[in-house]
């Protein structure tokens, strides 16, 4: 069975002590967690090795960070590099959030660059793509969606695009309480493993973790995660609140 998996993304909220005592509360509540299944806190810089040290000794538990930069390293004042974040040991990263797209001009090109570093140090990207309400409303989201794998992603070989995960956002859900219903959710996972196997082939397309994001919430995540092509979700607001970040947890498949 593919990872299932729930990832928090704290974006940039909470204290240094606030984080620490959301983690205490979850970590707390002693979830089983199956071999398949992985919980992933994405959190603000200043608190990734406070994260990994609370995280350290949990079964299937893991660090991220929400960014780095393309570049090795250098004269960039106040940026974070991948190597940096292989060194205290942050197995994941999350890039291109479409947050990031918007507010920092992140495009499909320099994201390639921040997968490709991100891989070479060992690093496992999760890729975020979605589409604006705009293209939805034109009915155009699968060419969008696709164009963002294809100019990102599609120059990694075959062994290293295996290992990444991809995060579907479609943009007008996020923050905004509305989802996308099972269906959008579906159809859209469903392709995107159609445009990876005929990249790929289907048995990698098969391997790859792709989770939804955009207003998961402990009382929707069991049925959004229910679909077969849905592998666990990317959770913004609601991964703040220990309960309900908790039930989401307890919503993998
Ligand atoms: P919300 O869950 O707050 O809609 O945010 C989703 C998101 O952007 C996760 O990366």
């Amino acid at each position: 069975m593919r990872k299932q998996i729930a990832a928090a993304n704290w974006k940039m909220n909470l204290t240094f002590q606030q984080g620490e005592k959301l983690l205490d509360d979850i970590l707390g509540a002693n979830i089983d967690l199956a071999d398949h299944q992985l919980v992933i806190f994405a959190v603000p810089s200043p608190y990734l090795l406070m994260t990994r040290s609370e995280v350290e000794e949990e079964k299937n538990y893991y660090t991220s960070a929400q960014n780095c930069y393309n570049k090795k390293s250098g004269a960039y004042t106040g940026e974070i590099s991948a190597e940096m974040l292989h060194s205290i040991n942050v197995p994941y990263c999350v890039i291109g959030h479409s947050e990031r797209r918007e507010y920092f001009n992140e495009s499909n090109a320099v994201l390639a660059e921040k997968l490709n570093l991100c891989l070479e140090n060992y690093i496992t990207p999760i890729f975020c793509c979605g589409e604006p309400l705009s293209i939805r409303e034109a009915n155009t989201q699968n060419e969008f969606v696709a164009q963002q794998l294809k100019e990102s992603l599609f120059h990694l070989s075959p062994e290293k695009i295996k290992d990444i995960v991809i995060a579907y956002e479609p943009i007008w859900a996020i923050g905004t309480g509305k989802t996308a219903t099972t269906e959008q959710a579906q159809e859209m996972h469903a392709y995107l493993r159609s445009v990876l196997a005929a990249q790929y082939g289907q048995s990698i397309s098969d391997q790859i973790s792709i989770l939804y994001g955009g207003s998961v919430k402990a009382n929707n995540a069991k049925e959004i995660f229910g679909s077969p092509d849905v592998d666990g979700g990317l959770v913004g607001g609601a991964s703040l609140v220990a309960a309900d970040f908790i039930e989401i947890i307890k919503a993998l498949k």
